[in-house]
């Protein structure tokens, strides 16, 4: 484990594996990075199966435009719990949970305090997005674990199936919520 200045105070991190895009135009490579040790409000996940989107190949070949690499992708995530924050209340070890294609929001802005943070402004995604608490980038699902605030960790009930449970991270939800509206 090693240690890393930030800000005024050290985030510890641990070592990750994972499967990089390193440009455009090669096919992923296994790529080992760090993430965070859970904070407070953190709970670190065990990842058991990612989704395939066709948005993570838009990214990793860079078709939209602002990839950075090397770029982890992957938001069709079904893991389980392996350690919580002192402050989770939501989860504890060994619950099943699963992830989306965001991992945090601005919190503030009138779209979040209403709950509606798939438009704010501000959202962190899964991948390649800021990460304020590394200075480097979100890596997403094609990777071992991943950490994040309790918030944005959903609950996957027993009854699914968690291999067929994951693409209904993003793909489901895309079509469930016109249908629902
Ligand atoms: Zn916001
Ligand atoms: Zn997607």
């Amino acid at each position: 484990m090693k240690d890393r200045v930030q800000g005024k105070g050290v985030n510890y991190m641990f070592t990750t594996k994972g499967y990089a895009a390193h440009s455009a135009h090669e096919p992923l490579k296994p790529f080992s990075f760090e993430r965070r040790e859970p904070t407070p409000t953190d709970v670190q996940i065990e990842i058991l199966f990612c989704g395939v989107c066709h948005s993570d190949l838009h990214i990793a070949r860079n078709e939209w435009g602002f990839t950075t690499y090397p770029c982890v992708p992957g938001h069709e995530i079904v893991g389980r719990v392996v350690k919580a924050g002192r402050e989770v209340k939501k989860f504890k070890e060994g619950d099943r949970v699963a992830i989306g294609c965001m991992v945090d929001s601005c919190r503030t802005c009138p779209d979040c305090e209403q709950g509606l943070e798939q438009f704010c402004q501000g959202m962190i995604l899964t991948y390649g997005s800021e990460d304020k608490h590394t200075g480097g980038v979100t890596y997403g699902g094609y990777s071992t674990s991943i950490v994040l605030d309790q918030d944005f960790v959903l609950r996957l009930p027993d009854k699914l199936d968690p291999a067929a449970a994951a693409p209904l991270l993003c793909a489901g939800i895309t079509t469930y919520s016109p249908m629902r509206h």
